[in-house]
């Protein structure tokens, strides 16, 4: 099937007053693309969603779909549609009847909007519940209902705002696969809002992690997950420590950094090397982690490189794997992910000390980007 509903910004800004909500945006979304985007509250993406669907009109740039420009244009006129969190069913009528309001309004003949509506049914696996009311379904079926009526008009964009807030964890699980399997079916392009990083990381082929009306990263998944370009995006993803420290001397390809304690970690030096004195930052892991119990509680660094000590404030179980959530001695949190066999064979209890160590190769290098947005308390927990 053709993949359609390729989406361009151009230097897209949006000004409300005096707040600059977007600030001179650029991005690609390819044809038949599941993208995310992603960011704390107030960055932006409502915005940039609404932008999209034409419900607002940016101040200055250029919004393309399929390689036209559509400012200016109405939804129905860009092939957008858009998808609301309290997914806005008209509560008097049918599913059948709600399916097909968007054809009455365009004015299609009863027989035929009712005809369309019951494939469109169909496909969404909600034909059974044609006569029934909104009021009369679970929260996973009103939403495919409201899919339903969105894609009725065969658009080449579905916007979705935050479409899995209102549903329990059980289901957001079960209607994120969902709406996964829809987006390819139908293969055009979903444009997802979200401030939840695991949703958007299961899901998307595409995220955009955005702050403060700016795009941060434009990657895969595992792009934003695995090599996050900046601290910011390391800390909201999350999933990762991040460390800095000052340049201390360059070697073959890497540069050896010390922080105020003491500690010296390595980093790719890139190109070009950075001067000695630099600061430079650093993301491992949480689950390329390796930790010990130290003999003496009272240490509070390690001579090893790539390694740091300090206490155990907490420990979580989590199935697989124990969170072990370390202070260090400045006061800044380091999370080590460490496999249940290997944690209980030797379990670390609240108020031990611990050095926690990786290999050089698990560093991954990031440029300095920090936001007001508080990302200790914000990122994933894996
Ligand atoms: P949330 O996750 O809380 O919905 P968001 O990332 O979607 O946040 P937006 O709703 O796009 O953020 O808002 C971005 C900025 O623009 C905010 O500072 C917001 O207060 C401002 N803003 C949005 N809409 C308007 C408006 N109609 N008038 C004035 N300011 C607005």
């Amino acid at each position: 099937m053709a993949q359609i509903g390729g989406i361009e910004l151009a230097n897209v800004t949006k000004q409300f007053g005096d707040t600059l909500a977007i600030d001179s945006v650029s991005m690609i979304v390819p044809p038949g693309t599941y993208c995310c985007l992603l960011g704390p509250s107030g960055c932006g993406k409502t915005t940039l969603l609404r932008m999209i669907a034409g419900h607002d009109e940016p101040t200055a740039g250029d919004v393309l779909i399929d390689g036209q420009s559509v400012l200016g244009l109405p939804p129905a006129k860009r092939g957008t549609a858009m998808m609301f969190q309290s997914y806005a069913l008209f509560p008097h009528l049918t599913c059948l009847d709600n399916v097909a309001f968007n054809l009455k309004v365009r004015g299609v003949a009863k027989a035929e909007r009712r005809k369309q509506a019951h494939e469109m049914l169909d496909r969404v696996q909600m034909d059974g519940f044609a006569d029934r009311v909104p009021a009369e379904l679970s929260g996973g079926q009103q939403q495919r209902i409201a899919l339903a009526r969105s894609l009725i008009t065969n658009p080449k964009v579905l916007l979705l705002d935050e479409p899995l807030s209102a549903l329990d964890e059980f289901l957001r699980l079960q209607m994120r696969g969902n709406l996964r399997q829809m987006q390819k079916e139908f293969g055009i392009t979903f444009v997802h809002v979200t401030h939840t990083q695991m949703e958007a990381i299961a899901v998307a082929e595409l995220v955009i992690v955005m702050d403060h009306g700016q795009i941060d990263q434009a990657d895969s998944a595992r792009g934003v997950y695995d090599t996050p370009h900046t601290t910011y995006v390391a800390r909201f993803i999350g999933g990762q420590n991040v460390l800095g420290g000052k340049v201390v001397r360059v070697e073959s390809g890497a540069a050896l950094l010390e922080d105020a304690r003491g500690n010296r970690f390595t980093v790719p030096s890139g190109d070009p090397a950075p001067d000695t004195g630099e600061t430079r930052y650093l993301s491992i892991r949480r689950d390329w982690i390796e930790m010990e119990k130290l003999a003496d509680p009272s240490a509070t660094h390690s001579d090893a490189v790539n390694s740091v000590v300090g206490k155990v404030w907490m420990t979580e179980y989590q199935g697989t794997w124990v969170k072990v959530s370390i202070t260090l001695p400045d006061g800044e949190e380091f999370v080590a992910n460490i496999n249940d066999g290997t944690f209980f064979a030797n379990p670390a209890r609240e108020g031990d000390t611990v050095v926690a160590r990786w290999s050089a190769e698990a560093v991954h290098s990031l440029e300095h980007r920090e936001s007001s947005f508080d990302t200790s308390r914000g990122g994933m927990q894996a």
